[in-house]
């Protein structure tokens, strides 16, 4: 371990790690960016906490425990054979079993990968549960593959990945492009090959199927949760706010479907080509349709709606008016001037449904502003949550009710959002959930490894 004087300064030593963080992973640009807002905002720990310095946590958290790397070689419906790339990162597992999602998109890296492990930590610890964090996924593109192809490509991909998960090891579940149908190969594939009915291993599998009710839902309806608890917090509620929400998947749909619920109108949504606004509100059986069952893009929902508007493109969904954004697709679709112009039409609260949707100069544009802002880490947390408690109900083998399910999430993002707002006091920040949820989520990891000695 290197040893270093607890009289360090702990800006000086913040920005020595991040130095060095820079230097050995020079063109990971995701990841140095996620890295940077944690870092920033753990400063005041470091300053109240010199054990941490002494044990050099923050230049061992930031190293994966592991990233692992293999040839995912299938065969399409041509007979061609096609290879990608897959990737686990098992980053920290001192409160759990690393966990998080498989993200199958041509954009995966290492870097991409890296910094969605790094925030799933921290996020995992926030919600309470025995769950370390990990990421994993492929460069392989599910748009356009048929139904066979999916399954042999998910097939493939276990048939390597199968030797480094298991449920008291490591646990994926879904994200971008792979959902209950790509859990379902995977975990039909894991089972063949390892003869046992090991259900914990892969989380969001179908209800029935040693899957969770409520986890489709869970991240949208954990997020409008956390944003109620923001706006109760203002003495405000969503009924009559106008929301504008990003994306069209698992997320956006039933971060809709919740707002809606709660009497919001929301007005907006998207998909990678472009986005619609209909300014009666969205008819969100119309989006699942599109969506969920027929595999369509967004702009037809306007061949549906005649007072709805399509526009190509994505980045102008941000210049729509409205009193609640949510950012719901994917990383870095707010910039600095996105953040302007919404800050500018009057938006109240933007809360992240993606992870790391905002960029830095967005997040500082926010915080600077009288904005209430959400991070992802704190906000989408509740998809992990509810997958922690598909891993229990595999362990004790039974299944919860819907009610039951719900219920423990909402008062999850209840706690996790009190958590984030009294560390945020504590530490001289009231009202930033940004510093808040950071440091609420580091100080349970980081006490871990101190009860772990070094390695
Ligand atoms: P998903 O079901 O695959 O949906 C992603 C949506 O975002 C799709 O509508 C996609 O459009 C759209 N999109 C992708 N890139 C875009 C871009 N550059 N601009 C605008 N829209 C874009 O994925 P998801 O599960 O909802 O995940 C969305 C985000 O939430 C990700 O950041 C993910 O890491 C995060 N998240 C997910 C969960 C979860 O439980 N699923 C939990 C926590 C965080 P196309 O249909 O055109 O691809």
């Amino acid at each position: 371990m290197t040893t270093i004087s607890t009289k360090t300064n702990a800006q000086q030593y913040v920005d020595g790690v991040f130095l060095k963080l820079k230097e050995k992973n020079a063109h990971q640009i995701e990841f140095i960016q996620a890295a940077e807002e944690i870092f920033i905002s753990l400063v005041p720990v470091f300053e109240q906490h010199p054990e941490y310095i002494q044990h050099n946590i923050l230049e061992r958290i930031i190293e994966p425990d592991r990233i692992i790397s293999f040839r995912v070689a299938w065969q399409d419906d041509q007979n061609q054979v096609q290879v990608n790339r897959g990737y686990r990162v098992q980053y920290n597992n001192v409160i759990g079993p690393y966990k998080g999602g498989l993200r199958f998109h041509p954009t995966v890296n290492e870097s991409i990968m890296k910094f969605l492990a790094f925030e799933q930590i921290f996020k995992n610890a926030l919600t309470g549960q025995a769950i370390g964090g990990g990421k994993g996924g492929s460069d392989f593109n599910p748009k356009g593959k048929s139904d066979a192809e999916i399954m042999r490509f998910c097939q493939a991909f276990m048939t390597e990945l199968y030797r480094y998960v298991g449920p008291d090891v490591d646990v994926p579940a879904g994200d971008i492009g792979v959902g209950a149908r790509e859990i379902g190969y995977l975990w039909g594939q894991y089972k063949r090959i390892r003869g046992a009915y090991e259900a914990g291993v892969l989380t969001g599998k179908k209800p029935g199927y040693g899957g969770s009710l409520g986890r489709k839902e869970a991240t949208g309806y954990g997020l409008v949760y956390f944003v109620e608890e923001m706006l109760r917090e203002a003495k405000q509620s969503f009924i009559n706010q106008k929301v504008v929400v990003s994306g069209s998947g698992n997320v956006a749909i039933y971060a809709i479907e919740k707002a809606q619920h709660f009497g919001a109108k929301v007005v907006a949504c998207s998909d990678s080509s472009g986005y619609i606004y209909d300014p009666e509100g969205i008819d969100l059986k119309i989006v699942k349709e599109l969506k969920e069952v027929q595999g369509k893009r967004i702009k037809e929902y306007v061949t549906h709606r005649p007072n709805a508007t399509y526009t190509e493109g994505c980045d102008g969904i941000w210049s729509i008016p409205c009193d609640i954004a949510l950012p719901c697709a994917t990383q870095n679709e707010i910039n600095g001037e996105q953040a302007r112009t919404l800050i500018a039409n009057g938006v109240k609260v933007v809360a992240e449904g993606a992870n790391m949707p905002s960029n830095l100069d967005a997040i500082n544009e926010f915080l600077a502003s009288d904005v209430l802002f959400g991070p992802g880490k704190a906000a989408n947390a509740g998809g992990v949550a509810v997958s922690a408690l598909e891993m229990a109900q595999n362990s004790g083998r039974n299944y919860w009710s819907e009610q039951e399910v719900d219920s423990k999430l909402h008062d999850i993002m209840k706690s996790i959002f009190n958590e984030s707002s009294e560390a945020a006091k504590k530490y001289g920040y009231a009202g930033n959930l940004v510093v808040g949820s950071n440091i609420a989520g580091f100080i349970k990891v980081a006490n871990g490894m101190l009860v772990e000695g070094v390695y």
